[in-house]
């Protein structure tokens, strides 16, 4: 149990909350654009509608996938660091205590003190131990394949939401016009919600996020104006 000490909290809860905002960034953008892009051939709305749903069923997977496999992958290597450091300390425990004395030597405590403090900790759970101060490893930071690639797929729906509510809520005569204001609203937000956390100027976060979204859902407009002319 970690004892409540703010500065660490507050670090996890940026980290989660940067990541949420990244991914519902990615839902707005690539849906908003799929929406604007079908909306300037000519579609109709259902077909619109029906377009953003399945943009958002598919990038809500690609992001659960592309996130658990790199999680996952995280979590192999932890696990076999971890496989590799109980080894250690069952074939040279004098050396794996030479190894921890030093590491909290490099973090100030004097020779005889750290190797006590070594000493003691490893005559209780030699491997916490060694996994927390030696790889890094806590459970609090634990690898969390499943729960990264849900919180990915969450976020990216929550962002892939707002064009398709407003296709729903657009007449029919005005789908391009409404969905790239509110997702251009949208990202704005998302981008200063993502600066503020990272502590960054807010308007330019803003800013930043919403050009990139324009130009998303511009050159997927032109995309779909030349398409739908064509065809
Ligand atoms: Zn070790």
């Amino acid at each position: 149990m970690l004892h409540n000490h703010g500065e660490s909290h507050n670090t996890t809860r940026i980290g989660w909350l940067r990541a949420a905002v990244l991914g519902a960034n990615d839902g707005t953008i690539s849906v908003a654009s799929l929406v604007v892009g079908v909306a300037a051939s000519g579609a109709q709305q259902r077909s619109i509608l029906l377009t953003g749903v399945a943009g958002l069923v598919a990038g809500a997977m690609s992001m659960a996938a592309g996130e658990y496999v790199s999680v996952q992958s995280q979590a192999d290597t932890e696990s076999a660091d971890i496989e590799r450091e109980k080894y250690e300390l069952q074939v040279q425990p004098e050396s794996e205590l030479a190894e921890l004395t030093s590491i909290y030597v490099s973090k100030g405590l004097d020779q005889p003190l750290a190797r006590l403090v070594a000493e003691k900790l490893m005559s209780g759970d030699a491997l916490l131990a060694h996994t927390r101060d030696e790889l890094g490893i806590t459970e609090t930071l634990r690898a969390r394949p499943i729960q990264a690639a849900l919180a990915s797929a969450v976020s990216f729906v929550v962002g892939a939401i707002v064009p398709i509510i407003s296709v729903l809520v657009a007449p029919a005569t005005r789908v391009t016009e409404v969905a790239s204001v509110t997702a251009l609203l949208t990202l704005a937000i998302l981008g200063a919600t993502a600066a503020y956390a990272g502590g960054a100027p807010v308007a330019k976060g803003a800013l930043r996020v919403a050009f990139w979204g324009a130009l998303a859902m511009g050159l997927t407009a032109g995309v779909g104006k030349l398409f739908g002319t064509v065809v």
